[in-house]
């Protein structure tokens, strides 16, 4: 069987990853956004070009249909309906035009050289007969056309499409259309904002997970180096800070680095007779009173279960002495209570001073052994050497 592939990634280089990734989605969902944009935007304009095709075509039947009522010459009411349709503009180059069955140009607001003029055989650039395929989609029922047009201001053709109806009784086609381009720019702007918008989300979101994080990772740092129950540091931190305690001795030579091991006696009775909760709140209380006592450049800790580690520098060779009395003599003296019941506890220590050039794993370990010494000594007492 193959082993699997490991790749170790440090804490930060894994949330760089993700960050990455979420913004690789975030990307890829403005992408389909864009997709779904721009085909519901020409959607939404062929239909409102067949909309406003179907109004015009509404003008002509109302000037054909009230002719007799408006007191008006057919030729007068098609005057009218073309003198309407002419001035009506939408969007940025929206018009209508009319021409007829025939191919001639009837009506158009820009091209008025075309006016009059028979445009059957006219080709666009790709050779399209465009009024033919206007006329043969109109007559058929109605419907889109594409094809290419200048614009009212530009002289050169855009692509375009239009949508073209036909009213039989004046052999009238008309139509009304939209260039791509225009199109196109609208989907862009759209773009543009749904961008603007999804980079300033992602900036906020990568700032707030930024943040979310450095805090997360700052609690983990803090849990790894702090002990929730007695607010020492850990023995990691011990292990971590043990070689600047070394370095300090190392510069003042004439200190003594002296290692405390301090255990509680009997603690596993503690917690059988009056409860788990109860050794805690021992635990927690003599964690503040080796706090209390302990200076800021010592080393204290929690180093495990009921077991506390100091290392303190100093010039008085007695110092790391008196400062364990004190502890346990606190300790002793401190009376808890579990409903009426009193108790309390009693330390047993042992001390060792590094000796020169020691490594101070061996100086902690004749420490360690001294409190075994004083364990077996009867416990409550303190054997330093
Ligand atoms: P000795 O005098 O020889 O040190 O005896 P002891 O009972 O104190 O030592 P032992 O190692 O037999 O038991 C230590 C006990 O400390 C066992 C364990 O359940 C308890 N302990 C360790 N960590 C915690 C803690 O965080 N809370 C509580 N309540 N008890 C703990
Ligand atoms: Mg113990
Ligand atoms: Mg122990």
């Amino acid at each position: 069987m193959s082993k699997p592939i490991r790749i170790n990634l440090s804490l930060g280089q894994k949330l760089s990853a993700l960050t990455a990734t979420i913004l690789l989605g975030i990307l890829f969902a403005l992408y389909l956004f864009y997709q779904g944009l721009a085909a519901s935007v020409m959607q939404e304009k062929i239909t409102q070009s067949r909309s406003l095709s179907d109004a015009g075509l509404s003008i002509i039947q109302y000037f054909h249909s009230n002719a007799q009522t408006l007191r008006l010459e057919e030729s007068e009411a098609k005057e009218m309906a073309i003198n309407a349709l002419e001035s009506m503009r939408y969007g940025d180059n929206g018009y209508f035009w009319i021409n007829d069955r025939q191919g001639v140009v009837l009506m158009h607001p820009f091209v008025t050289d075309l006016l009059n003029s028979n445009q059957i055989n006219m080709q666009d650039i790709k050779g399209n007969f465009l009024f033919r395929d206007i006329i043969k989609t109109a007559v058929e029922g109605g419907g889109q056309v594409e094809y290419f047009w200048p614009k009212p201001t530009i002289a050169t053709p855009f692509q375009k499409v239009s949508h073209v109806v036909y009213f039989e009784p004046w052999d009238w086609v008309l139509g009304t259309g939209l260039y791509f381009e225009d199109i196109e720019r609208d989907i862009r702007n759209y773009a543009i904002a749904a961008l603007c918008f999804g980079f300033v989300f992602s900036v906020v979101l990568v700032m707030a997970a930024t943040m979310v994080t450095k805090k997360m990772m700052y609690q983990l740092e803090d849990m790894a180096i702090i002990d929730a129950l007695t607010t020492l540091h850990t023995r990691r931190y011990l292990l971590e800070n043990i070689d600047n305690m070394v370095a300090r001795h190392e510069r003042q030579k004439e200190f003594f680095l002296t290692a405390i091991f301090l255990d509680i006696d009997h603690f596993k009775k503690i917690n059988d007779n009056f409860g788990h909760a109860n050794g805690d709140k021992v635990l927690s209380n003599v964690g503040k009173m080796i706090r209390q006592v302990s200076r800021p450049d010592d080393l204290s800790v929690r180093y495990g279960g009921e077991e506390f580690v100091i290392l303190v520098l100093d010039k008085d060779e007695q110092a790391a002495l008196h400062l364990a009395e004190r502890i346990c003599h606190t300790a002793k003296h401190t009376v808890f209570n579990k409903d009426k019941q009193k108790f309390n506890v009693t330390l047993s220590a042992g001390i060792a001073h590094r000796l020169v050039d020691e490594s101070i794993f061996d100086t902690l370990q004749r420490a360690d052994e001294n409190l075994y010494k004083a364990k077996t000594g009867g416990r409550n007492r303190i054997i330093s050497s």
